[in-house]
């Protein structure tokens, strides 16, 4: 039997080549891509910027912002998939970002959403059902202790121990995000990006000179200097300066699905209590974030501008909040260029595509970008180029994610007002009707038997699987027929109340941050423990979010 199945077993397969062969460019060739110009310095920049020193170190990498065009400024709230990209793909020291960056940790949303008045949770440990839905929904009616992060998240607790003068954590063991201000984040990329050696150059494009449709020949900057590259990557934000602008790519609108398409931003005090999750809250017109950081709450009242004016906004976000700062306005749209990447340009970040932050995709889906880029550049224009695997491949996540924000648009009956009256009623969700459908006929779909989930999985695109839909339709109630439960109703009760106990043992997140700077060997028992999420999947984890 052990030769049979040795006989079986793929030995050829490294199972680390994603980013470990990759091709680097022949001195001698003419053609050979050796130098990079990143033009923006947001965080899509810096980040590309960074990935293509740390994985391509052979590359000169020159980083292009005009210091008169402020970035987008907003941002914080991350998935997990950027703890392994931070730490593992860029090699970014944790003690060192904990001490510049002061992130806090997110478990998952709470969304103050749909009919139950506590909302749901959406834990990033979703998949692992560890506790259980259909209990959960059995027993207290709602999806909120359906696994042990969302019992953490109800408490105001972080999984981290205190056992006598030491801690112990769990963080290896559940999956969570950073919460990353980011003005303090974009300011340490700079300064990182300087010292690995990537050229930092402030200017303006003013014109773009193409010696083919799709190929960027040079740029000229206000200052009348030139720039060259090989290789060009967009990251000018909503400004698109080459991919739209230049090379006049097409840009598809998600506005039919996702009717905001406005922010207005500011700060609360807290007063101490750093929650460990972002909270989504429904408003007149929108919604409103809630992301911790150590100083301050930071809000954004995300509205629609045709329901809606700036000031209006501002009011209700004020009322909302009482005592929040000044309000700082940002517009935005959502859709994506027809191709992430043309002849020698590609777009990383909001130049590309955006949706609104309701799912706090933004940076996750900059870091998907990046890892394609970083792994299909060719090392020079004579050989073959994977553009169109890329240009799909990035296309089909970023629908996927508009079929599944347009979800939470669709069935949240908290308000009847008209901007949600209109949501309820208008907000395309074609791209996932064939999914609704079955979801009617029998939830959990995860439950559904394999045949049925295998028909599903190819019939809809789903982005967090078909989990994900069960967590957003579940916790907003959407009518179904529940399945039968497979275990007695005492088993449940006996998980439940084994969870809760360690939930009581979890201490509060600002303890926890505190006693990981006193002892930074707690990062190492997460990212480097080969069983943590973090380590255990390597780079698989990057690109499953
Ligand atoms: P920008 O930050 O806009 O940077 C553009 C850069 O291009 C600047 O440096 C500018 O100087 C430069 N530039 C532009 N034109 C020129 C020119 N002609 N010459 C030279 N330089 C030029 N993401 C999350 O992950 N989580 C969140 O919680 C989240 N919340 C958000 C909330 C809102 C309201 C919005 C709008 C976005 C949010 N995002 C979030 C998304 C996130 O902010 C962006 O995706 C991310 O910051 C990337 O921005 P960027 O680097 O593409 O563009």
């Amino acid at each position: 039997v052990a030769a049979m199945a040795d006989l079986l077993a793929d030995h050829e397969h490294g199972g680390r080549r994603l980013v470990d062969d990759l091709p680097r460019p022949d001195s001698a060739d003419p053609r050979a891509i050796r130098s990079v110009g990143v033009i923006g310095g947001g965080t899509a920049g810096y980040l590309t910027a960074l990935a293509l020193r740390a994985k391509r170190p052979w590359l000169d990498v020159t980083l292009v912002e005009s210091p008169s065009m402020p970035i987008i400024g907003v941002g914080e709230a991350t998935t997990p998939s950027m703890v392994p990209f931070l730490h593992h793909y860029l090699g970014v020291d944790p003690a060192e970002l904990y001490e510049r960056v002061r992130p806090t940790w997110k478990m998952g949303i709470r969304f103050d959403w749909g009919a139950n008045p506590d909302g749901f949770m959406a834990p990033f440990d979703w998949n692992a059902n560890s506790v259980g839905i259909l209990g959960s929904l059995r027993e207290q009616g709602d999806i909120n202790a359906f696994t042990l992060q969302s019992l953490y998240m109800r408490a105001d607790r972080v999984p981290v121990f205190r056992l006598g003068d030491r801690y112990a954590t769990l963080l290896d063991r559940l999956p969570y995000a950073y919460h990353l201000d980011n003005e303090r984040f974009v300011r340490y990329l700079t300064e990182l990006a300087e010292r690995r050696g990537v050229r930092h150059v402030q200017a303006r494009l003013a014109d773009v000179v193409k010696s083919a449709d799709d190929w960027i020949d040079h740029v000229r900057t206000t200052d009348g200097e030139t720039l060259e590259f090989d290789f060009w990557v967009d990251c000018t934000g909503f400004r698109s300066m080459l991919l739209g602008k230049a090379l006049g790519t097409p840009f598809t609108s998600y506005a039919d699905s996702l009717f905001c398409d406005s922010a207005v931003t500011g700060n609360v005090d807290h007063g101490g209590v750093l929650k460990p999750y972002t909270t989504a809250t429904t408003m007149n017109a929108g919604w409103r974030w809630t992301i911790p950081t150590p100083e301050s709450d930071h809000l954004g009242y995300v509205f629609a501008s045709g329901a809606l004016s700036d000031e209006e906004a501002a009011a209700e976000l004020a009322r909302s909040a009482p005592g929040v700062t000044e309000p700082r306005f940002v517009r935005f749209r959502v859709g994506r260029h027809h191709e992430a990447w043309r002849g020698n340009v590609m777009g990383v970040g909001n130049s590309y595509a955006f949706v609104e932050p309701l799912e706090s995709s933004g940076l996750m889906m900059i870091t998907l970008e990046i890892l394609a880029l970083v792994s299909s550049l060719p090392a020079s224009w004579s050989e073959p180029c994977a553009r169109d695997v890329v240009n799909q491949a990035l296309a089909q996540k970023w629908d996927a994610m508009r079929w599944f924000l347009t979800l939470h648009y669709r069935f949240n009956d908290r308000l009847d007002t008209p901007f949600w009256r209109d949501a309820r009623e208008r907000s395309d969700v074609s791209g996932l009707r064939p999914l609704l459908d079955a979801f009617a006929t029998g939830a959990p779909l995860r439950f559904r038997d394999a045949v049925t989930r295998g028909f599903l999985e190819s019939a809809a695109p789903t982005f967090y699987g078909l989990e994900g839909v069960d967590c957003l339709l579940l916790g907003q109630k959407v009518p179904t027929r529940l399945l039968p439960a497979t275990e007695p109703h005492e088993a449940w009760r006996r998980r439940k109340a084994g969870a809760d106990a360690l939930v009581r043992q979890g201490v509060g997140q600002r303890e926890a941050l505190d006693a990981f700077a006193a002892d930074p060997a707690l990062h190492a028992a997460i990212l480097d423990d080969p069983g943590s999420w973090v380590s255990a999947s390597g780079t698989d984890r990057l690109v499953r979010n």
